[in-house]
Protein backbone atom coordinates (compact mmCIF):
# COMPACT_ATOMS: atom_id res chain seq x y z
CA UNK A 1 0.00 0.00 0.00
CA UNK A 2 2.82 2.52 0.99
CA UNK A 3 5.09 1.28 -2.07
CA UNK A 4 1.51 1.60 -4.26
CA UNK A 5 1.00 5.80 -2.87
CA UNK A 6 4.95 6.07 -3.73
CA UNK A 7 5.02 5.51 -7.03
CA UNK A 8 1.87 7.63 -7.47
CA UNK A 9 3.63 10.64 -6.17
CA UNK A 10 6.69 9.94 -8.04
CA UNK A 11 4.90 9.22 -11.29
CA UNK A 12 3.03 12.86 -10.60
CA UNK A 13 6.41 14.48 -10.04
CA UNK A 14 7.67 12.80 -12.85
CA UNK A 15 4.46 14.17 -15.15
CA UNK A 16 5.14 17.99 -13.42
CA UNK A 17 8.66 17.41 -14.88
CA UNK A 18 8.00 16.02 -18.21
CA UNK A 19 5.54 18.72 -19.13
CA UNK A 20 7.80 21.65 -17.48
CA UNK A 21 10.29 20.05 -19.89
CA UNK A 22 7.48 20.22 -22.39
CA UNK A 23 6.78 23.54 -21.66
CA UNK A 24 10.49 24.59 -21.52
CA UNK A 25 10.80 23.09 -25.22
CA UNK A 26 8.23 24.78 -27.21
CA UNK A 27 9.02 28.28 -25.43
CA UNK A 28 12.72 27.94 -26.70
CA UNK A 29 11.51 27.26 -29.75
CA UNK A 30 8.91 29.32 -30.28
CA UNK A 31 10.88 32.58 -29.13
CA UNK A 32 13.87 33.66 -30.27
CA UNK A 33 17.02 34.06 -28.65
CA UNK A 34 17.67 36.74 -26.51
CA UNK A 35 20.15 39.50 -27.82
CA UNK A 36 20.31 37.51 -30.75
CA UNK A 37 22.00 38.58 -34.02
CA UNK A 38 20.15 41.67 -35.47
CA UNK A 39 20.56 42.63 -39.07
CA UNK A 40 21.38 46.14 -38.24
CA UNK A 41 24.02 46.92 -41.54
CA UNK A 42 24.59 50.46 -41.62
CA UNK A 43 22.21 52.36 -44.54
CA UNK A 44 24.30 53.62 -47.07
CA UNK A 45 24.51 57.06 -47.25
CA UNK A 46 22.77 58.46 -50.10
CA UNK A 47 25.04 61.55 -51.41
CA UNK A 48 23.40 64.47 -53.06
CA UNK A 49 24.95 66.76 -55.90
CA UNK A 50 25.60 70.33 -55.54
CA UNK A 51 23.41 72.11 -57.43
CA UNK A 52 25.89 74.79 -58.32
CA UNK A 53 28.66 72.72 -59.13
CA UNK A 54 27.67 68.84 -58.99
CA UNK A 55 29.96 67.95 -56.92
CA UNK A 56 28.88 64.87 -54.87
CA UNK A 57 28.25 65.97 -50.47
CA UNK A 58 27.30 64.00 -47.83
CA UNK A 59 24.13 65.51 -46.79
CA UNK A 60 24.76 64.88 -43.44
CA UNK A 61 28.11 67.07 -43.53
CA UNK A 62 26.80 69.34 -46.62
CA UNK A 63 26.00 73.01 -45.97
CA UNK A 64 21.75 73.01 -46.38
CA UNK A 65 19.14 75.29 -47.36
CA UNK A 66 15.59 74.05 -47.89
CA UNK A 67 14.33 76.00 -51.71
CA UNK A 68 10.81 75.63 -52.05
CA UNK A 69 10.04 73.21 -49.88
CA UNK A 70 13.06 70.83 -51.26
CA UNK A 71 16.08 70.79 -49.15
CA UNK A 72 19.55 71.39 -50.98
CA UNK A 73 22.98 70.96 -50.26
CA UNK A 74 25.94 72.51 -51.34
CA UNK A 75 29.63 71.55 -51.07
CA UNK A 76 30.72 75.07 -50.01
CA UNK A 77 29.28 78.14 -49.18
CA UNK A 78 30.43 79.46 -52.16
CA UNK A 79 28.14 77.50 -53.82
CA UNK A 80 25.16 78.61 -51.51
CA UNK A 81 25.53 81.96 -52.53
CA UNK A 82 25.56 81.24 -56.10
CA UNK A 83 22.72 79.54 -55.89
CA UNK A 84 19.61 80.99 -57.61
CA UNK A 85 16.62 78.89 -57.57
CA UNK A 86 14.60 78.54 -60.58
ZN1 LIG B 1 29.27 73.14 -55.25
Amino acid sequence: MVRALLILVLFSVFARLFWRFIDGVVRGASMPPPGGRRNSAPSPVKMQPCPVCGTYVVPGRAISAVSSGVAVHFCSEKCRGEYAPR
